[in-house]
């Protein structure tokens, strides 16, 4: 019964992806979407760079997530974090797993030379503004502003060089080819043959979505 955090796994993705279909359910902006959720999961955990998934675990059951992707400040000159995504299972609320999770994410953060988080949250939730002003966090002046990028989406679905496998992460780059495959350098994806399937975990051409 005792909660443990740890890094997220690739076998995480599919109870991360429902967390967030919780979380996303409650919020006002965004509607779930598992499968959108999954492939961004993926990305982060098959690139370290962009940021880290930490998880809580009860009795090997994931009730919590909270994420950090890393950006750079010019005002301290340091990196930074946008702390993203915290979710707790509804029936783990009010146990402390928030307050593990927003520990284990600030302790990275420091040990890893970070200068700053920013996080957002809903206007009108004040039990989580609450929350995160009991861990520390100070209310910015600042507003937020979004545009989506709905065309430039379907721009790149077309034009996206390299391709992702939703089951294993695995890269396709047009650059390397699959030589396993006898698939030539220079070989675009939309190119490959619908028997062409995943090098590694062997999934078909369709499980694989444009990574960039
Ligand atoms: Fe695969």
């Amino acid at each position: 019964m005792i909660p443990a955090t740890r890094t997220v796994e690739e076998r995480d993705v599919a109870r991360c992806a429902e967390l967030l279909g919780i979380l996303f359910a409650q919020e006002q902006e965004f509607d779930p979407d598992a499968e959108a959720q999954s492939r961004a999961l993926s990305m982060i955990i098959r690139n370290p760079e962009m940021g880290r998934i930490f998880v809580v675990e009860i009795d090997g059951v994931i009730e919590g997530m909270v994420m950090l992707l890393f950006t750079v400040s010019t005002v301290l000159g340091r990196k930074a974090a946008l702390l993203e995504d915290m979710v707790v299972a509804p029936a783990w609320r009010n146990k402390g797993l928030g307050t593990l999770l927003i520990n284990h994410a600030v302790d990275f953060a420091r040990s890893e030379g970070f200068g700053r988080i920013t996080l957002l949250t809903d206007r009108n939730n004040e039990a989580a503004q609450q929350f995160y002003r009991a861990q520390g966090f100070a209310q910015s002046e600042m507003v937020v502003f979004r545009k989506l990028l709905e065309d430039g989406t379907a721009l790149n679905k077309c034009e996206s060089n390299t391709w992702m496998c939703r089951e294993c992460g695995y890269l396709y780059d047009p650059a390397e080819g699959d030589p396993e495959s006898w698939i030539k350098e220079g070989t675009p994806f939309v190119e490959l043959s619908c028997q062409w399937s995943c090098p590694v975990c062997f999934a078909s051409k369709a499980e694989f979505d444009p990574f960039s």
